[in-house]
């Protein structure tokens, strides 16, 4: 069943408060669009866990409305509520009424944030991504520090060995140094806040990927993390902080590539009249028609991520690099909802993250595949948390069968 948004019932525009924060009137806007037909609520993996409201989209509109409004008076509840929101945005494309639930989540954070500030070990994690050079310092310790730590101290998968600071030598670009032969389109690698550390081999393997196409990227000094993290805590001022380095990073950088899906609408928006934010493996779809790979002869599994579906539109051009591999048997596993990552989500809930995340493994294992393949970095994460066996960006799994 659908419902056009002219046969529903739309409630009456909600009035801002007398002297009310500037803030909220853009927030009641876009929650009026709600219709509250409650189409989204099968495809909520909140709602489905908890078969709530209070865990529903619409619930979560509702609630934000009328405390905006200073209809309802916020409670620690309600705002728990709103927390667990894993901002998946799989409501957005289900919903008839075109209500754009990301920048409503967005919006409604940062009203909840003047009242109720993130919490200090939240404040904390953010305070640490906005500075990516000290934490790839202190996830090298952890690095060493994992094979002595006990399973309840290992949050986060053990980093890898190689470092956006290595040489190129190891296979990276370094940092400062990229350029553009003559002829080439201008291209500039996003290198992220935790990705500075964990996404090295993938980095490093994108580079050797364009190297093959005919491309040098760059990988400008001075950027930072993308800023969705902040975004989502409600903290717009340093989500603005962050979008204002990487425009300055990327002034005329041409095509930016982000290799982790859940950066690249926050990116997007960040550089946008400054550059043109593309994902790595649709611009080797469409470009790296002379890349020729050896066979595989391996089964593996591909997870598509949440914003690899509703804001990359799918996993089309992953399968279709993919499937210029010889041999390979790729398993595209079901769509069990969320895995549950959600940024620092898998962190400040890690029993809802692993619920979340249960069926997915649950069907990777079912699926006999020698590993799992994803896009984005926080999903990787928190999957590489719950298996044993190799989880990488399908960017690694291409560069190491390059012909
Ligand atoms: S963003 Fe995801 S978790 Fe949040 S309300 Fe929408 S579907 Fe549910
Ligand atoms: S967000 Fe959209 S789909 Fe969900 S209840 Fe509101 S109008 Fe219906």
């Amino acid at each position: 069943m659908s419902v056009a948004p002219e046969q529903a019932a739309r409630a009456a525009p909600e009035p801002s408060p007398p002297g009310a924060d500037p803030r909220i009137a853009p927030l009641l806007a876009l929650a009026d669009r709600c219709v509250q037909c409650g189409l989204c609520l099968p495809h909520c993996p909140t709602y489905r866990l908890d078969r709530i409201e209070a865990e529903s989209p619409r619930g979560r509109i509702a609630w934000a409305r009328a405390t905006a409004a200073g209809r309802l008076a916020p409670t620690e509840a309600g705002d728990v509520h709103l927390d667990h929101c894993l901002g998946c945005r799989r409501c957005e494309p289900v919903c008839p009424a075109g209500v754009k639930y990301g920048e409503l989540l967005v919006q409604a954070r940062t009203v909840q944030a003047q009242r109720r500030p993130p919490a200090p070990r939240v404040q904390r994690l953010l305070a640490l991504l906005r500075r990516p050079r000290r934490l790839a310092a202190l996830l090298r310790l952890y690095r060493f520090a994992w094979p002595l730590l006990p399973a309840r101290w290992r949050p986060l998968p053990r980093p890898p060995a190689s470092f956006p600071s290595s040489s190129a030598s190891s296979g990276y670009v370094p940092v400062s140094t990229g350029y553009v032969p003559v002829g080439s389109p201008a291209l500039a690698i996003f290198v992220g806040c935790i990705a500075r550390s964990y996404e090295g081999p993938a980095r490093a393997a994108l580079v050797a990927l364009l190297r093959a196409a005919g491309v040098e990227p760059r990988l400008p000094d001075g950027q930072g993390c993308c800023g969705a993290a902040d975004a989502h805590a409600g903290l717009a001022d340093p989500a603005a902080v962050s979008a204002a380095t990487n425009r300055q990073a990327f002034a005329g950088a041409g095509d930016v590539l982000c290799l982790a899906s859940g950066c690249h609408d926050s990116l997007a928006r960040s550089l946008d009249g400054v550059a043109t934010v593309s994902e790595p493996l649709a611009w080797l779809a469409s470009r790296g028609e002379g890349l020729r790979f050896r066979a595989a002869n391996r089964r593996v599994a591909l997870h598509l991520p949440c914003t690899q579906r509703s804001v990359l539109g799918g996993g089309e051009p992953i399968r279709a690099l993919l499937a210029r591999i010889p041999g390979l048997e790729l398993v595209l596993l079901p769509d069990t909802g969320c895995c549950g990552a959600a940024g620092l989500h898998q962190m400040t809930e890690p029993a809802r993250a692993a619920a979340f995340r249960a069926p997915l493994l649950e069907a990777f294992t079912a699926s006999g595949a020698s590993e799992l393949l994803s896009t984005n970095i926080g999903c990787r994460l928190h999957l590489g948390t719950g298996t044993t066996l190799p989880v990488r960006h399908p960017i690694e799994f291409l560069a190491e069968h390059l012909a």
